[in-house]
This record gives structure tokens, C-alpha cells and sequence, in this order.
């Protein structure tokens, strides 16, 4: 499976770009901004985008959403529970001073326990509420990989509060759907390094007494 991780945009949220040997498809999550880049990273190796997955609707994430459906055709895929702060998205833009970038139809729902797939592999949708009402991770079993989108970082937790955020509810989102997760799972969070679950539950101080 190719993997490649692109921090895109003012805040570098890390996208990632996943694609499928045989198949030459891929799937793009949280193509924030930097559309260009990511579609040369399409391009260097050949691949289709078969669907556009967001893990939550803060700018950083979905900005180029519609950039890159529009360049690729793809679906845009979602959790319904975060329609209302991608309708904000304007708003959120002038948090950040920016010009608010284009919006586009959410095509699909992304709800727990739904799979994605990409050639063999399954991309399984775990809903982990708390950062925002709609965020989502993608566990890939046959990677060991955790996408963790703004949920869990090296060290430490996504903020809860922004419209939306909910500090009991992301700790508990934590515990009963990453921690479970094998020690050795590599987590890609949204924003930094990369991580193992393991190495969280030991060293995030904001894990203590969680398990
Ligand atoms: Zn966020």
C-alpha cells in the first residue's frame, strides 16, 4: 500500500494519501488545502482517487474538499453530525483570516462501523465525538495504522473548545475506541508526528487514569 502524508496549509494539517498497488486507486483524507501538491502526488504515482474521506468539518481539514472533487470526480465522505459546522465554514474562515474556500455536497455518510475499501484493504470508520460532534478515525487492520484526525496527538488530545467540543466525551471516544486498538498500531494524527497507541498509553499525560 502506498502512504503518503502531506501537512497542507497554514495550520499543516497531515493529509493523507493512500493508494493501492494493483487497483491504482486511492483514497485522500482531510485534503485540507494544497490541492496542487496533492494531485502531483496523485499523478507521481499513477493513481485514481476513488474517495475523498474528512475525519471532521474544521477548515484545516475539508478547506479543498471541493478543490479536489472537482479535479478528481471523487465522493466526499463524511460524518452527518459535522453538516453544521462545515455550513460555518465561512465562519471559520474568518477565524483564521482567510478567504473562505468553496464548499461542496457531502455524498456520502461516514458512520460508525462503516468500511471503505481500497483494493484488500478496509478503511473501518470509528466515530470519536469530542473534538467535534462528527469526527471520525479510520482504523486499517491490515496496515496497523490508525488515522486519528484531530482525536489523539503525540502527547496529547484534540481541543474541545470550539463550537462543538465536548472534553469528557473526547476521553471516552479515546478509551472505548483507540486504546482497544493494538500497542503496536502506528497513529497518524492530524496534525504532528506519528505515534504508536502504545507509546500514548504510556507517555499522554492526558491518558492518565483513563485506563
Ligand atoms: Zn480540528
Amino acid at each position: 500500500m502506498i502512504h503518503e502524508i502531506l501537512p497542507v496549509g497554514l495550520l499543516q494539517c497531515n493529509c493523507s494519501i493512500f493508494g493501492d498497488e494493483q487497483s491504482r486507486e486511492a483514497i485522500v483524507i482531510d485534503p485540507g488545502d494544497n490541492i496542487e501538491d496533492i494531485l502531483a502526488i496523485l499523478a507521481k504515482h499513477s493513481l485514481r482517487v476513488k474517495t475523498i474521506v474528512i475525519t471532521h468539518a474544521h477548515i484545516d481539514h475539508i478547506g479543498g474538499a471541493a478543490k479536489l472533487k472537482a479535479a478528481t470526480g471523487a465522493p466526499v465522505v463524511m460524518n452527518t453530525l459535522d453538516q453544521e459546522l462545515y455550513d460555518d465554514l465561512d465562519v471559520q474562515a474568518s477565524w483564521l483570516g482567510m478567504e473562505p474556500p468553496a464548499r461542496t455536497a457531502i455524498d456520502a455518510a461516514a458512520s460508525d462501523g462503516d468500511a471503505l475499501t481500497l483494493g484488500p484493504a478496509e478503511f473501518r470508520v470509528l466515530h470519536t465525538p469530542g473534538h467535534t460532534q462528527g469526527s471520525i478515525s479510520l482504523w486499517i487492520p491490515s496496515e496497523n495504522k490508525l488515522i486519528a484526525g484531530d482525536t489523539l496527538f503525540r502527547d496529547s488530545i484534540g481541543r474541545t473548545d470550539l463550537p462543538g467540543g465536548d472534553g469528557r466525551q473526547i476521553l471516552r471516544s479515546i478509551r472505548d475506541q483507540l486504546l482497544p486498538l493494538p500497542e503496536n498500531a502506528t497513529v497518524v494524527p492530524g496534525h504532528g508526528p506519528n505515534t504508536t497507541i502504545g507509546r500514548e498509553k504510556e507517555h499522554n499525560p492526558f491518558l492518565i487514569g483513563l485506563f
